[in-house]
């Protein structure tokens, strides 16, 4: 008995729940890496004029190539990392999870490999298994880092079509040096492989640690990921964008609905970027707010993981979970994810960080908080 009886619903699918972080109604979220800092009302108020605009015009089609928004990215990359990059460079869709899809619907698909190193992003897999593409993973080290030696051996065994490596990584937090990366891009590239750098977290990285999109010009191979929704304070506008060569960008054109960015939507980024300034402002504070949090998790004996993103891993528990429910009880939403005995907290306001410890605290001086 299943719950798809009479419908052909495709086997491997079966047993699977949709993906997502529980969504509940409690007063501190630290669970899905929002910034917790809404636009201002000056911003609030050049989105809705944007929108109207665009609204007028609703009855056509968008502009199915996007080119003024690819444009106005390119630019934003330029002045974030130094990336001399022309608008053909650019590709964006709704989140950068659909971006990366596109990816494997252009490289991926039956009789391929993707490839990535585990523990990561949780989503990876379901693009693989969306696109029936087989999913093999390498491992990181005890301490989340990659050894270089290994990643390699690993594409050289499994010969993947797509390599995907998140850095800042989620959920460990950790980025990689560009060493490593550039690395990984020469031998994908020696391979006939798609390099996927997916750099959701990148404005949150530590200062001294380049963007792989300065590795672009020598590597047509490679794509950058990036996203609005972390600490662009975008989640709810839905914008992911990629930057590669030109040539794996048109592979992408192919593989995309038509018309797959609305015109709310093109609207709705181009005034954003036009705040990005305002909207990128509170990055600083939260990297401060970041590495208190892993000093004062580390004061309590816990483990903590070194983060170039906007979220901590730490633990290890016992039981996670009783952990992550005590929290919940508190009205503190975290998530449990990453390896058994870890919990991840996202990086929220001082307010929302003082309550997480006071109900960590708590928690830890209790039997549900046994450390392993
Ligand atoms: C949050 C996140 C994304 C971005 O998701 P969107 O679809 O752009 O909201 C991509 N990669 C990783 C690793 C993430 O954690």
């Amino acid at each position: 008995m299943s719950r798809f009886d009479g419908l052909p619903i495709r086997e491997e699918l079966k047993s699977f729940e949709p993906y997502g972080a529980p969504q509940l109604d409690v007063p501190v979220l630290l669970n899905v890496n929002e910034n917790p800092y809404p636009p201002s009302e000056e911003t609030v108020a050049d989105i809705a004029a944007a929108v109207t605009v665009a609204a007028r015009g609703m009855n056509r089609y968008p502009d199915r190539e996007f080119l003024d928004l690819r444009a106005d990215l390119a630019a934003y990359l330029g002045r974030e990392s130094g990336a001399q990059l022309v608008a053909e460079q650019v590709w964006a869709a709704n989140g950068s999870n659909e971006v990366m899809l596109h990816i494997l619907q252009a490289f991926g698909g039956p009789g391929r490999t993707a490839l990535s190193f585990a523990p990561t992003y949780s989503m990876y897999p379901e693009y693989a298994r969306d696109t029936n593409t087989a999913w093999v993973t390498g491992r990181r080290a005890e301490d989340f880092t990659l050894d270089e030696s290994k990643a390699l051996a690993a594409i050289s065994r499994h010969r993947p079509s797509v390599v995907l490596l998140a850095s800042p990584n989620n959920p460990t937090g950790t980025a990689l040096p560009i060493q490593v990366v550039e690395a990984l891009a020469a031998r994908t590239a020696a391979i006939g492989a798609v390099l996927v750098v997916d750099e959701a977290y990148a404005e949150f990285r530590r200062t001294g640690t380049p963007s792989a999109v300065t590795l672009l010009p020598s590597y047509p191979n490679l794509a950058v990921a990036r996203t609005m929704s972390k600490a662009f304070a975008m989640a709810g506008g839905r914008v992911g964008y990629l930057a590669a060569s030109k040539e794996l960008v048109d592979a992408l054109r192919i593989v995309r609905l038509p018309y797959h960015l609305s015109a709310i939507t093109q609207a709705t980024a181009r005034a954003a970027l036009r705040h990005s300034d305002e909207l990128l402002s509170r990055v600083e504070q939260l990297r401060v707010e970041r590495d208190e949090t892993v000093d004062w998790l580390r004061s309590q004996g816990l483990r903590a993981v070194d983060s170039d993103a906007n979220f901590v891993l730490f633990g290890t528990f016992a039981d996670r979970h009783a952990v992550w429910q005590s929290l919940l009880d508190d009205g503190v939403l975290i998530r449990e994810t990453g390896p058994d005995g870890w919990l991840r907290v996202s990086i929220g306001t001082s307010a929302e960080m003082a309550a997480f410890r006071a109900s960590l605290e708590r928690v830890l001086k209790t039997d549900v908080g046994r450390l392993t």
